[in-house]
C-alpha cells in the first residue's frame, strides 16, 4: 500500500533490447538530478499493439499503459527506454512521450544519434540527448508543462537541434513546481 510518506522513485524499464551500460549511466544521472533512488529493472518486451505497419512506428500510447501496469507501490514513476522509433497519431514521431503528473513515460534512442541523420556518430552528444530526452519527460511527470524559455529543459524538442539547444537544467518557474511535487 502507499502511504503519504512514502519517498519518491524512479524505475527504469528497458523494452526490448537496450544496452545496459547507457542505462546504467542514466540511472546514475537521473538520481543525481532528482535526488530520488532510480533503478532498472528486467526488459519488457514491446506491447504488440504498439506496432503500426502502415508507419513501421510504435505508438507510445499503449506503451505507456503497458509500463504503468507494471508498477509496483515503491516505484513512483516508470521510464521505458527502447530503441524503437515512437508516434502519437497527428505528428510524424516523438522523443519521448509522458502526462503531466503521470506515473509511466517512454523515450526512444531511435533518432538520438548523429547516425540518424546521416552523421558520424559521436557517443557523447548521444548521451547528453538521452539525459535530456529522459530529464524532460520525467519533468512532466513530477507536474511540469512545457516551458516557453528555449533553454529550459522543458521547453518543447521539434527537432533534435531543439534538443541540442536547450540545457540539462531546469528554469526557476519548472524546478519549482516538480521540486514541490517530488516526495522525499
Ligand atoms: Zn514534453
Ligand atoms: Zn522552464
Amino acid at each position: 500500500m502507499i502511504t503519504s510518506n512514502q519517498k519518491d522513485s524512479i524505475t527504469i524499464i528497458p523494452i526490448d533490447s537496450v544496452k545496459e551500460l547507457l542505462l546504467v549511466k542514466l540511472s546514475k544521472t537521473l538520481e543525481n538530478v532528482f535526488n530520488v533512488n532510480c533503478s532498472i529493472r528486467d526488459e519488457m518486451q514491446m506491447p504488440p499493439d504498439a506496432y503500426d505497419h502502415s508507419r513501421n512506428q510504435y505508438h507510445s500510447t499503449p506503451i505507456i499503459k503497458q509500463l504503468r501496469d507494471r508498477e509496483v507501490h515503491h516505484a513512483h514513476k516508470i521510464l521505458g527506454v527502447t530503441e524503437r522509433d515512437l508516434f502519437v497519431p497527428d505528428v510524424n514521431f516523438v522523443f519521448g512521450q509522458s502526462y503531466v503528473n503521470g506515473t509511466g513515460s517512454v523515450i526512444s534512442l531511435h533518432r538520438l544519434r548523429e547516425g540518424f541523420y546521416g552523421k558520424e556518430h559521436n557517443d557523447e552528444l548521444f548521451h547528453e540527448r538521452i539525459t535530456k530526452e529522459a530529464i524532460h519527460e520525467l519533468g512532466h511527470a513530477w507536474g511540469a508543462w512545457h516551458c516557453k524559455k528555449k533553454k529550459c529543459i522543458m521547453s518543447f524538442s521539434t527537432t533534435i537541434r531543439d534538443t541540442d539547444k536547450k540545457l540539462f537544467t531546469f528554469c526557476k518557474k519548472c524546478k519549482n513546481i516538480f521540486s514541490k511535487n517530488i516526495k522525499k
